[in-house]
């Protein structure tokens, strides 16, 4: 068993709850930050959902990225953080500092915190779109050397925020991380089972689909990693002596097109995905169905503006160093639609 304590920031969410089920699964004692006292009991019952008997080896902390309280008491006497929590709105704010600020402020104080309680490492959960974002279309695949353009097009104040927070991390580390070790997950979208009613905006895509809210698939294409890879890949990330000021994108492979993800959870979920789209929208509708789906498909909103663009993503770096062996991209998105049925969340559908 191991004894060492971890922090997770944002235990709520649906990328930090498999972080915290499989670092407890590992031994590790885990704290978890929430903004509620409230979430405390939802977080227990998700991991009861993952499998994992929790007891006293999972505690909670309540704090928020947009203010200083119980930061220090939060990483106090941890061996590693996770700093998963960031603001991922389905919707874009109508002030973009919604999100900037407590995603660039909140991971330096998160660094800062980490830093005077001598934690070993933090990984900082970052993003797929602070690295093929605002670039000119390209065949080439996108790697852990590239970086978004802020002032390029298709840059959303998510977006804006992923690449800032990002950047000031590592800047922070060059400037004042003195003993600290910095690495870096870059997912692309994340579906994989959910662990309770709390859906991320990714797997509101699958619901969408699910729901049968979509006349058919509009031309858009994304890479997919599974949830429990990408906790996998953070748990490496934390303790492989070759991870400290890495960045390694997280996906299952290249990017795939929505309608091939509606092909699958057809062949594969039956008639529990009947309301998933069976045509592809062709291609005069596309810039109609970008502004007219997106009204009623929140989840939609973000990606509206990439129709057509495919940005091609390369895994080579975390299988190589860190030995990663993600699942495929297609078991990923029906295991998300599987569990949204098995929890009763897919409108009026039936199980397969
Ligand atoms: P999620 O389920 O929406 O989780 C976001 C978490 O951040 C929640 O726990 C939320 O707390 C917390 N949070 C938001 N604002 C906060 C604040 N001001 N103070 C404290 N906590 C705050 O989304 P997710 O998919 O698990 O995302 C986790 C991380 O992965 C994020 O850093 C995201 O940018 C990154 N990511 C996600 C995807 C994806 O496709 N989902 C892809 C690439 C990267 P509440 O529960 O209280 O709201």
């Amino acid at each position: 068993m191991n004894g060492d304590t971890v922090l997770v920031t944002g235990g709520s969410g649906f990328l930090a709850g498999f972080c915290v089920a499989q670092l407890l699964q590992e031994g590790y004692r885990v704290r978890t930050t929430v903004r509620s006292a409230a979430r405390e009991q939802e977080v227990r019952e998700a991991m009861k959902v993952a499998g994992v008997v929790a007891g006293d080896s999972l505690s909670f902390v309540v704090a928020d990225l947009t203010s200083d309280t119980r930061w220090a008491e939060a990483v106090e006497g941890c061996a590693y953080v996770l700093h998963v929590a960031s603001p991922l709105p389905s919707t874009a704010p109508k002030d973009e500092n919604e999100v900037l600020v407590p995603a660039i402020e909140g991971t330096l104080r998160v660094l800062r915190a980490a830093r005077d309680a001598g934690v070993r490492r933090v990984v900082v959960t970052s993003s797929f779109v602070t690295i093929g974002y605002g670039h000119p279309a390209t065949d080439r695949a996108f790697t852990e050397e590239d970086w978004t353009d802020i002032n390029g097009p298709g840059v959303t104040p998510y977006v804006k925020s992923k690449v800032l927070a990002e950047r000031a991390a590592w800047d922070f580390m060059d400037r004042e991380g003195g003993a600290l070790e910095l690495a870096v997950v870059n997912p692309v979208g994340i579906f994989g089972p959910v662990l309770g009613p709390h859906l991320a905006s990714s797997v509101r895509l699958i619901k969408s689909l699910m729901d049968g809210r979509l006349p058919g698939a509009p031309d858009l294409s994304f890479g997919v990693v599974d949830v429990r890879d990408a906790a996998d890949l953070h748990l490496r990330a934390m303790t492989d002596p070759g991870a400290a000021g890495q960045r390694f994108i997280a996906t299952a492979g290249d990017t795939v097109f929505l309608h091939q993800v509606c092909l699958t959870l057809r062949q594969r979920l039956g008639a529990g995905a009947r309301k998933v789209p069976a045509r592809r929208l062709p291609s005069w509708l596309l810039r109609f169905v970008a502004r007219f789906v997106a009204r009623f498909v929140p989840a939609l909103r973000g990606i509206a503006g990439d129709l057509g663009l495919v940005r091609h993503v390369d895994n080579t770096k975390a299988r190589t160093v860190l030995d990663w062996r993600p699942r495929s991209s297609e078991d990923s998105v029906t295991a998300t639609a599987q569990s949204l049925l098995d929890l009763g969340l897919v409108k009026e559908a039936k199980r397969s």
